[in-house]
């Protein structure tokens, strides 16, 4: 028993009479209401309940079916919520007609740089700054980010441009700081199966932007979301960043036909990050408005304004004239496939 669909109309008392039935065996529940009906996901050891227990719920008058999901996730499926996931951040919508823009450095480096960055983002029609002061570097001996500098930095930049700002999270220990400054937390591709990292974020009340791993299938990706989910945090927003294969011509293979497939598994709006997936300048623009075709509901992309002399990802750092021409190409596709941005 994995989910406990419910009447429309059942009363508040109804559905606290199924959530405590529940918690008497042991089990938690996570509703969600929608327009045509009230789903309460079961959370616990459900393979344990027995088919009379089952039954039992059955009888209940306001229940109106009782369902068994065969997917190993189930707070993301689509099984437990038909309408897709909308979350508002400070008034961006992510999950709409509109698609989110989100653009920055790779890192964050210097004041200065910042902010200008993010000006010209802004002006350029971006709807979030990204940057990155915790930096999951290949090496020990690169740029690793300006730490809680850095996250002073993006809230300086948040309030001279009204732009909210994204920014990856590492370690649990720096959670704290994190929620003090970031209005969506980023876990990376190198993090996406860091269980205990994901179980912290799930239990804070801020979205969270999971990047797929850098060998991950979809249904381990959503596997992850699912920890999320399952510590109570709802606003999951997965993030295709290229994953890797023997091609070497780009720096990963951004897999655009996840786009698809995961708008039918799941409800969680779906994300991609052209920069990190192709690796190449020129390949950016391309791919961008290929995942814009393809259904992304969001996009995350790198700009700078010097990326000759950036601490990281220079060569995959588009600046700001590029983008700002690029922005306005993404109006025409999105415009095609009846999307705003
Ligand atoms: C990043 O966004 O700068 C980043 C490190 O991304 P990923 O985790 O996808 O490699
Ligand atoms: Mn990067």
């Amino acid at each position: 028993m994995d989910i406990i669909v419910l009447r429309q109309d059942a009363s508040e008392e109804e559905i606290r009479h199924v959530i405590k039935k529940l918690e008497s065996r042991g089990l938690k529940s996570n509703i969600s209401k929608g327009t045509e009906r009230i789903v309460i996901g079961v959370i616990g050891d459900t393979a344990k309940v027995t088919e009379e227990e089952e039954d039992a719920f059955r009888a209940i008058p306001a229940v109106e079916s009782v369902v068994r999901i065969l997917k190993p996730y189930k707070l993301a499926s689509r099984e437990f919520r038909k309408e897709n996931t909308v979350i508002n951040v400070r008034g961006n919508i992510i999950g709409g007609k509109k698609i989110p823009v989100m653009a920055g450095p790779c890192a964050v480096e210097d004041e200065t740089v910042l902010m200008n960055i993010a000006r010209e983002v802004k002006k350029a029609g971006a709807t979030f700054l990204r940057g990155g002061a915790y930096k999951p570097r290949t090496s020990p001996y690169s740029f690793q980010g300006l730490g809680k500098e850095g996250l002073r930095y993006l809230a300086d930049a948040r309030e001279k441009t009204g732009l909210p700002i994204i920014t990856e999270i590492m370690d649990p220990r720096d959670l704290d700081a994190i929620m003090e400054y970031a209005d969506i937390i980023q876990i990376g591709a190198r993090n996406m199966q860091n269980f205990r990292l994901l179980l912290e974020v799930g239990a804070v009340n801020k979205p969270v932007m999971l990047k797929r791993g850098l060998s991950a299938t979809i249904k381990e990706w959503l596997m992850s979301a699912e920890y999320i989910m399952s510590r109570g945090n709802q606003e999951v927003i997965l993030c295709e960043r290229g994953i890797r294969t023997f091609e070497t011509a780009t720096r990963n293979t951004l897999d655009l036909s996840a786009v698809p497939v995961l708008k039918k598994l799941t409800h969680l709006p779906v994300a991609v990050d052209p920069s990190h997936g192709v690796g190449k300048l020129e390949l950016v623009a391309p791919m961008t408005k290929a995942a814009i075709a393809a259904g992304a509901d969001a996009i995350i992309i790198e700009v700078h304004t010097n990326p000759e002399e950036a601490l990281s990802d220079g060569e995959q750092s588009l600046k700001p004239d590029m983008f700002a021409d690029l922005m306005l190409e993404l109006k025409r596709v999105a415009e095609a496939v009846d999307r705003e941005i």
